[in-house]
């Protein structure tokens, strides 16, 4: 089992010195919990800050996306060049630039497969919108998309892979911890098709949409579900540490 993730997506939230601020609060409030590996994601203009914020501590850094080339002209990109010694991880394929920006699952690809390139740990996000689910499409709209986002991917190291259902994204409306399971599982199936077996069992499979701390302990007891991707509960500092502790009091027990 890989060592749980919980990742913290700050959308387009925080000025430089309130994201300074609230990294320092996570990081005094997370002090001394183990087991579990934290990754604040910060807008990026907040990045160093937040960087300078939680050093000495073992938070990771996380950018919520990037381009695929090092450099060019791409006004208002951010590259994995400039990302590298800033941050480990970096979030790709996240619903809402799926949505907003219409990113296809060929471009997270690219941007996957840079992302390993260039040493850094992409987070790539899948999931169905409530349309496929009502239709019962959830299973083949995910697999679809894993293997696009995978293609030409040979090694699962440093790959996270996030399952975010988009109508449980900012809704307070989570997937159930058993619809929440069996996707993962699913996710976990096609890894090994693809890596076998131990290469699958090493991707972190995340859960993703309205996680809090009341529902995050059933959430992570899910034998597949390896931590969480968190966007709104993540700039509270008391419900983000509360969501990192029972991760690892539940993942240690079980
Ligand atoms: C997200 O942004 O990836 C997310 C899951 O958001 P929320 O936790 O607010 O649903």
């Amino acid at each position: 089992m890989p060592i749980p993730l919980i990742a913290g997506n700050w959308k387009m939230n925080t000025t430089v010195r309130e994201a300074g601020i609230l990294a320092a609060a996570v990081k005094d409030a997370v002090a001394g919990v183990s087991g579990v590996d934290v990754v604040l994601c910060p807008p990026f203009i907040s990045m160093a800050e937040v960087a300078k914020a939680v050093e000495g501590s073992p938070i990771q850094v996380g950018a919520q996306n990037m381009h695929y080339e090092d450099k060019g002209a791409f006004t208002g990109e951010v590259s994995p060049a400039m990302l590298q010694g800033l941050c480990r991880y970096v979030i790709v394929g996240h619903s809402e630039r799926r949505r907003d920006f219409a990113e296809s699952d060929e471009l997270v690809n690219r941007k996957a497969r840079k992302a390993l390139e260039s040493g850094l740990k992409p987070i790539i996000c899948v999931g169905e919108v409530l349309e496929e689910r009502q239709q019962g499409r959830e299973e083949s709209v995910v697999s679809t998309s894993v293997a696009g986002c995978l293609e030409g991917i040979d090694s699962p190291e440093n790959l996270v892979v996030a399952y975010e259902p988009v109508w449980a994204i900012g809704t307070g409306l989570s997937a159930t911890s058993d619809q929440a399971q069996a996707m993962a599982a699913l996710i976990r199936r096609l890894l090994t098709d693809r890596f076998g077996q131990g290469g699958a069992a090493s991707v972190p499979v995340l859960y993703g949409g309205s996680v809090n701390s009341d529902n995050v302990a059933e959430l992570a007891a899910q034998p597949d579900i390896d931590g969480a991707l968190v966007g709104g509960a993540s700039l509270n500092v008391d419900q983000f540490a509360d969501i990192v502790r029972i991760t690892t009091r539940v993942r240690t027990s079980s």
